[in-house]
């Protein structure tokens, strides 16, 4: 789609940039013009890592003028297969840092703004509303997830781009204009479903082919040429040396940019991507049952405490049969510990495992050991034993 420049030209090139630009000032839909915009830019990439480093280094060597760098790891000698902005030297320094440093040996005319810490939600919004344009180089849904929402509720554009193995996917996601990320992906996948780089592996010069076009993007849309990737999905393949476009539509249902969204503001993302911490995972080894255990074990008269930790709104919509409701928060903050029965299976759930994971840790390090949680809750219990009943 084509789009106005999102940047105001700055006010003038010096002789020095004037040279060092002037391949792109001989370029007749760059120019002059364009070559200010690019310097008046401020353009924030998530993450220093695969993505993160051919992209902070060709907006860099264009001349965009403020490069933000959003970053809490340090460079690990694994990375340097891919993460081509750190070296040898880097290992075990700030990655945020690292890359700083590369930028300036590129470019000494770029100011970087270094934000050398996790993004959460106590943060994503004030760093984004400092810049144009995002672009997004994580490697995990809940950040995705968060990249996405506080770019939407601030009304920013944002490039995304996804690597795995040989496969790559890029995109542009604005709502005002066109999807957002949550109209491609409405749901994470589950927990365990996709597996990451760190898992899977990826081919280390993937990282160019997709941060480059990440790049191309930027550029385009800071100043105002050419057709972007928003309302279309890039997908390449190294493999068969392949690359596809696919139609994306604006989704009237989506959660947060449809005609009645229900994200209204940040979530908890570690949640809706389903990580669980390392206690509950710990927790529920040994400790896990399904939906059907569950119902075998109701329909043999077995005596059970069936808890649901879910919030009250989410009661309201499903239940499964037999259980009362007592919030995770309950269980955190120790008050419902005491109203547990000793006589009796304690069994907790609630939507997908994650919650009650976290609860169910709760409860054992309360001693009781034998308590367990039903795997999947209640989306399981409704595919697996009462589809009548509403999944939300
Ligand atoms: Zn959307």
């Amino acid at each position: 789609m084509s789009l106005p420049p999102l940047v105001e030209p700055a006010a003038d090139l010096s002789v020095d940039e004037v040279r060092r630009y002037s391949r792109h000032l001989i370029i007749p839909d760059v120019g002059v013009a364009g070559q200010k915009r690019l310097k008046n830019a401020r353009v924030l990439c998530v993450g220093a890592g695969g993505l993160g480093s051919p992209a902070l280094m060709y907006l860099a060597a264009a001349g965009v003028g403020t490069l933000g760098i959003v970053e809490f790891d340090t460079v690990d000698e694994s990375n340097l297969q891919r993460q081509i902005i750190h070296g040898q030297s880097d290992i075990g320094r700030p990655k945020a840092e690292s890359a700083r440093d590369s930028v300036l040996e590129i470019n000494p005319y770029v100011n970087v703004v270094l934000h050398n810490e996790a993004l959460t939600n106590d943060n994503v919004m004030e760093i984004f509303a400092q810049y144009d344009l995002i672009i997004d180089g994580t490697d995990n849904f809940a950040t995705r997830y968060m990249v996405n929402d506080a770019a939407v509720l601030l009304g920013k554009p944002y490039v995304w781009g996804s690597i795995y193995r040989f496969d790559g996917q890029a995109s542009v996601f604005w709502a005002e204009h066109g999807p957002c990320y949550r109209c491609l992906y409405p749901e994470p996948p589950p927990p365990g479903m996709v597996p990451s780089c760190a898992e899977g592996g990826v081919l280390g010069v993937l990282c160019a082919s997709i941060g480059a076009i990440q790049v191309t993007e930027a550029i385009k849309l800071l100043t105002g040429v050419g057709e972007t990737l928003l309302g279309r999905l890039m997908v390449y393949d190294a493999l068969e040396m392949e690359y596809r476009k696919i139609k994306l539509r604006k989704d009237p249902n989506c959660a947060i940019c449809g005609e009645n969204p229900t994200v209204t503001g940040l979530i908890d993302y570690d949640d809706f991507c389903g990580a669980v911490s390392d206690e509950a995972q710990a927790a529920t080894v040994g400790s896990t049952i399904t939906a059907q255990e569950l119902k075998d074990w109701q329909d043999s008269g077995k005596p059970i405490d069936l808890i649901d930790v879910r919030e009250p709104a989410e009661w309201e919509i499903v239940r499964i049969p037999g259980a009362r409701l007592v919030p995770k928060g309950e269980f955190l903050n120790g008050n419902a510990l005491a109203d547990l029965p000793q006589d009796r299976q304690i069994v907790l759930h609630c939507k997908s495992g994650v919650r009650s994971a976290e609860a169910l840790a709760a409860v054992k390090a309360a001693g009781f050991k034998d308590a367990v949680h039903v795997q999947g809750g209640v989306v399981s219990w409704v595919k697996t034993v009462d589809p009548s009943l509403p999944i939300y």
